[in-house]
């Protein structure tokens, strides 16, 4: 999509907030204004109000959002000092405290009809251009995503330039709800969840499981054709190991409470890396050795709150189909291109033939000298030029630790799902001194490389079930 339409997207998705708000406000006077932006397909509005919002209600504000389109009303972009933005302002709290956060003279607002919002913009000329839009649900969000703050109501919906666009995401919609894991997988007796003895723990049945080794044996087969070894590493470690990697410190809250036996204390792993790196210690490595190339299917546990686990798309427990590659700098580029091929193969024997891919880059917070980021951005942006993938940059969005590369699939319905990653990792080398051997017979710090392509066995058979629609299919 060229950016000019993309904007104008964006901008009567926008609008359609507006719109929605602007019909809350003429219902529910005493509602309160938080914000509304556009999302992917449309766009939602934060309200804080004590009485919930009722699919009934819901039904109204489309009717009142209906009115609002047909009257048409101009969308006007105004300009105030603080003292009069102050003013408009006076019984929006929500609003205020953003106000107050705004450096500058001047505030801009947008008004339509009696309705006014302080907002940046864009918007769409008038009202009468939101025409293809439809209120999805309601669910609550706290303010500035904060739970300490209050509650409010978020409510969603989607619009579109043209109806048929909106029809067929509302046919979509429809398809996925027949197609849903959730009720498809314990029906077939392919796995179950028993939140009452753990949420996001899943329980693979015979069929489920049958589907599960055939998989793992593609998966082992696969990795053993490309020059990969697997690793076997257990579930737990003594916690001064997740002190060493860091992962205390900057991945506690994703992780189970350590168990306290003896004198120490045993921590769940949230990761495979650690493990990884205690073997690739045990020897002394030569350049002459690299790449090394170690997979494992690898169970992890993380804590997920109770709110977004998902069926087995979000879980508390699951095996990621995880790759180490120890390698040079100067094999980064060559490495990017094998993971590249892997995953590509790996995706489409499953029918997965469209991607979204997305090369990250060095964010503001970062570790390793900015020639190595560079370096190491460049060498996989070569690599997926090489492999003519076509690619998105994604600045400032790497993890702290080095640039990846982010591969999402395209399902039947058109949905994205982040499978596939490949991390060039300069943090944990360090973190653990890793050393190899280079030409000159002298110690070097070697390049790591975190690498899954299905993400988790889990996920990845959740999507399949709905890519599929296996239910429907007999
Ligand atoms: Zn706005
Ligand atoms: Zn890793």
């Amino acid at each position: 999509m060229e950016k000019s339409s993309e904007q104008s997207i964006e901008a009567l998705r926008h609008t359609s907030a507006h719109v929605l708000a602007q019909a809350v406000k003429r219902l529910y006077p005493e509602t309160k204004l938080c914000i509304g932006p556009a999302t992917q397909d449309g766009f939602y509005y934060d309200f804080y109000r004590s009485e919930p919002f009722t699919p009934q209600d819901l039904e109204k504000i489309t009717k009142e959002m209906e009115k609002i389109v047909k009257q048409d009303l101009p969308v006007e972009r105004l300009e105030y000092d603080k003292k009069a933005a102050s003013e408009i302002l006076k019984d929006e709290p929500f609003k205020r405290e953003i106000f107050n956060e705004i450096e500058g003279d001047t505030i801009s607002f947008y008004r339509q009809g009696e309705f006014i919002d302080m907002c940046a913009g864009p918007h769409v000329k008038s009202t009468g251009l939101v025409k293809n839009f439809k209120l999805l649900n309601v669910s609550s969000a706290y303010w500035r995503g904060d739970e300490k703050r209050q509650s409010l109501q978020r409510i969603y919906g989607v619009c579109f330039p043209e109806e048929r666009q909106l029809e067929e995401y509302l046919r979509n919609l429809e398809e996925a709800k027949k197609r849903d894991h959730r009720i498809i997988g314990p029906a077939l007796g392919l796995f179950s969840i028993h939140p009452e003895f753990g949420p996001g723990l899943v329980y693979w049945h015979p069929k489920g499981a049958m589907i599960r080794k055939i998989i793992e044996d593609f998966w082992r087969q696969a990795h053993l054709e490309r020059g990969y070894n697997l690793l076997y590493t257990p579930h737990i470690a003594d916690i001064s190991l997740w002190e060493k990697s860091g992962h205390l410190s900057f991945y506690r809250e994703n992780m189970f409470p350590p168990m306290n036996l003896e004198q120490t204390s045993y921590q769940l792993k949230p990761m495979n890396c650690p493990f990884h790196i205690l073997v690739y210690q045990t020897t002394l490595h030569s350049y002459k050795e690299f790449p090394l190339r170690w997979a494992e299917l690898g169970t992890v546990y993380r804590y997920e709150k109770d709110g977004v686990l998902h069926g087995v798309l979000r879980v508390r427990g699951f095996t990621q189909d995880d790759a180490h590659i120890f390698c040079r700098p100067d094999q980064i580029e060559e490495e990017g291109m094998h993971s590249l091929d892997f995953v590509t193969y790996f995706l489409s024997s499953f029918g997965f033939e469209q991607y979204e891919i997305y090369l990250s880059t060095r964010p503001d917070r970062f570790v390793g000298s900015i020639e190595n980021w560079e370096r190491a951005t460049k060498a996989l942006e070569k690599a997926l030029v090489k492999k003519s993938l076509s690619y998105q940059i994604d600045p400032g969005e790497g993890v702290f630790y080095g640039p990846k590369i982010d591969i999402k699939i395209k399902d039947c319905l058109q949905r994205t799902w982040q499978c596939s990653t490949i991390q060039v990792d300069f943090n944990i080398p360090e973190r653990f001194g890793l050393k190899y051997v280079n030409q000159e017979n002298k110690f070097e710090q070697p390049i790591m490389i975190h690498r899954a392509i299905m993400g988790s066995l889990e996920r990845f058979f959740g999507i399949l079930i709905e890519h599929y629609g296996w239910l429907q299919s007999r």
